[in-house]
């Protein structure tokens, strides 16, 4: 029985479906609903159609061909209908013993031998028939129908479904005032059979339209009591000197920032001069010049007296990106006494333990590495600006932890955030509400556009000799292989046989393997010989995918490009294009089975070659994987929009966004109530 110490099998389900309050029951809606308040005639009916039918056990045995089933055979009067069941309990077989009435649900299928039903939902019949449809619960294998139907009711009739709208908000939104919480959820739970299904389903019954602007209310105001609460955090104010760091830096730089590139690093500057922590996003296509303008926030942070830490998400990403930062800041601090440390996982202890030591007296004014950065020995005394390079790439764990250990004399440090994949504008309105965000919309000049190409597996024999095109003319290549997740063996042995033929159809060219699996020393080497030219070809799993730059590559080649997402193509094919030579990006694709590619797949390509706009790329992504593919929330544990769509609903959500203000300011106890409501505890992730 429930209600002993260790909880049931169904009980566990709840649980783990996030079904623990009232609350959160009676907002688990159905999925759909079965007509179950009517008893269709067999003379009546048509072929195909899902009915309830009514009748007496007429026979019932077992048969072995085709297969073992048990075929029962009711009739209603009117008509007779067999039906047949490939798995049963002998309980299910001896409520359908001749001379039994029952009730059978299921599709009509017209036959050789009259009307048929393959495996029907059984009742026995005498109960009277409901008055409502009958709700259909997602759930899971160890959470019965039943079972969960009979919770989500209980839950309904004991939760506290008081309004949490105040007074006149669901007419300023345009809502039937005529539908409450309570009237919303008792009727979606188990509406009147004269509704219209397509309302129900295509969600635009006007319960439905206020639980969609309960729950995007919920979302908007959880975002701003975010907000409020950074808001009401101390951060040290960070100005910058005339003639400091900050300057001397812009004049080291081999070129002039583009006009972007001004305004975003102002941006930057103005929330750094601010006492309340900056909680900005810098967000710019790949190759736009973010690093520059991560380097000018801590030249300043430096400048007056406190400490940055730089993390980007692996090693070699770390090293890629920070080198030139760290190649323009050190110059700049030695003659101040400061230096630069290094953290990394691959670091000997030794080496580690040794880092600690600056930092922690604050000569360290340049922490930079991957997750070691946070690691518990690591404490910056006087830490006031937090860098997170390829933020999307870090879990959400890793930045609430980035974001509560380094506080700084009872400060918070600010923290910019940088990304090479845009938000798209509905997803930054709904989940980033309480992020700034920043935008470099400009390449550096002398840039030429990178072309590309999809072309089929069966042509590699010309992409070769394309590549030796390139590399007689003094260029560099990149061959990019898939990384298949499931299996890292196979990813491997793909990479290194690609590496093998290419080494052999390139004679006395230095073709190099890069892959995941390498020791961190051995990538690194493989990594200085491309980038010092030595190496004509580099062959690679992602790896590759975010922060290298070598300039003089100018062809990429990406093998089976079918398998990569969207992003991930375009992140891969920013690689080159970065010098002005004429750059082309070779999308080489292996059709499937049939001979043909997948749907996804062709879209894919087919965006990669229409446009290489990060924004455009970013909002074709979201087209084709929605918005919780896009923002990771699976790993993250992000409550998404459960009701309302961001594209669909958009026209309400843009109402609901411009209300909340003043539904927190005037009513703050009511606003309080509705996010627990709807979101629990759960509404933390967002901050991050
Ligand atoms: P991303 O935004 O992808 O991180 P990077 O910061 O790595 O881009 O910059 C890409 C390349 O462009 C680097 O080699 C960088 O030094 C160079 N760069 C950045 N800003 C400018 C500029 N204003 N003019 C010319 N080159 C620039
Ligand atoms: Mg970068």
């Amino acid at each position: 029985m429930p209600g002993s110490a260790s909880l049931s099998a169904p009980q566990k389900a709840l649980r783990k479906l996030g079904l623990a309050r009232d609350i959160d029951l009676a907002l688990h809606l159905p999925l759909r609903w079965e007509d179950e308040t009517r008893i269709t005639r067999l003379a009546q009916a048509r072929e195909g159609e899902a009915v309830q039918i009514e009748g007496t056990v007429t026979d019932s045995q077992l048969a072995y061909r085709p297969r073992r089933q048990l075929v029962v055979t009711i009739d209603d009067g009117s008509d007779t209908c067999q039906l047949r069941f490939f798995s049963f309990y002998p309980s299910q077989q001896k409520a359908l013993a001749v001379g039994q009435r029952i009730r059978a649900r299921g599709e009509l299928r017209g036959g050789l031998y009259g009307w048929q039903m393959v495996h029907p939902t059984c009742r026995p019949a005498g109960e009277p028939l409901p008055t409502a449809l009958t709700p259909v619960y997602s759930t899971v294998a160890t959470l019965p129908q039943a079972y969960l139907r009979k919770a989500v009711m209980a839950g309904l009739a004991r939760a506290d479904l008081s309004d949490s709208f105040p007074p006149g908000l669901a007419r300023h939104l345009g809502l039937d005032e005529g539908w409450s919480l309570r009237e919303s959820l008792q009727f979606l739970h188990h509406p009147a059979p004269d509704v219209s299904m397509a309302s129900l389903e295509n969600r635009e019954h006007p319960a439905w339209q206020r639980l969609k602007a309960e729950e995007l209310l919920a979302q908007q105001l959880s975002q701003l009591v975010s907000k409020r609460e950074r808001d009401a955090l101390r951060a040290p104010r960070l100005a910058p000197t005339p003639g400091g760091l900050h300057e001397q830096l812009l004049q080291a730089l081999p070129f002039a920032l583009t006009a972007a590139q001004r305004r975003v690093a102002e941006e930057i500057a103005r929330d750094l001069g601010r006492c309340v922590p900056m909680h900005r996003l810098l967000q710019g296509d790949v190759g736009s010049g973010k690093t520059v303008v991560a380097a000018l926030a801590a030249a300043v942070t430096i400048d007056a007296g406190w400490q940055c830490a730089l993390m980007a998400p692996t090693e070699i990403l770390a090293e890629q990106h920070f080198r030139k930062l760290i190649g323009w800041l050190e110059p700049l601090l030695a003659p101040r006494g400061l230096c630069v440390a290094w953290l990394t996982g691959s670091q000997k202890k030794k080496e580690r333990t040794a880092m600690l030591a600056p930092i922690a007296s604050g000569e360290a004014a340049l922490v930079v590495g991957t997750h070691a950065v946070i690691q518990e020995q690591v404490q910056p005394p006087r830490l006031a600006l937090a860098i997170i390079d390829e933020q999307h790439r870090f879990g959400v764990a890793q930045r609430l932890a980035l974001r509560s250990k380094m506080l700084a004399e009872g400060q918070e440090p600010h923290l910019l955030m940088m990304s090479a994949t845009p938000i798209p504008r509905t997803l930054a309105m709904s989940y980033y509400a309480d992020l700034d965000v920043s935008t470099i919309d400009e390449l550096p000049p002398g840039r030429t556009p990178v072309v590309t190409k999809v072309v089929s597996d069966s042509r590699r024999g010309e992409v070769i000799e394309r590549i030796r095109a390139q590399l007689q003319q003094g260029r560099q290549v990149y061959w990019v292989c898939p990384l298949i997740e499931e299996s890292e063996v196979l990813d491997l042995s793909n990479a290194t046989e690609t590496h093998q033929s290419l080494s052999e159809a390139l004679p006395g060219v230095q073709v190099g393997l890069l892959h995941s699996r390498m020791p961190v020393a051995e990538k690194k080497a493989v990594m200085a010989r491309f980038e010092s030219g030595e190496m004509g070809v580099l062959v690679s799993t992602t790896v590759v995918e975010v922060g290298v730059d070598v300039p003089n590559a100018s062809l990429m080649v990406i093998e089976h490009a079918e398998r990569f997402g969207l992003s991930q193509l375009h992140q891969l094919r920013g690689r080159v294009g970065r010098g002005a030579a004429a750059s082309a990006c070779v999308l080489l694709y292996a059709p499937g089975e049939n001979g043909r590619l997948g749907e996804t797949a062709r879209e894919r390509l087919k965006a990669m070659v229409e446009t290489s706009d990060g924004f455009e790329i970013a909002r074709r992504d979201l087209d084709i994987r929605g918005p919780g593919e896009f923002l990771g929330a699976r790993q993250s544990g992000a409550p998404l929009l459960r009701f309302a769509d961001l594209e669909l609903d958009r026209p309400l959500l843009e109402a609901v966004r411009a209300v909340a203000p003043r539904v927190l300011e005037r009513h703050p106890e009511m606003a309080a109530r509705h996010v627990a409501r709807w979101l629990g505890g759960k509404s933390e992730y967002l901050k991050a």
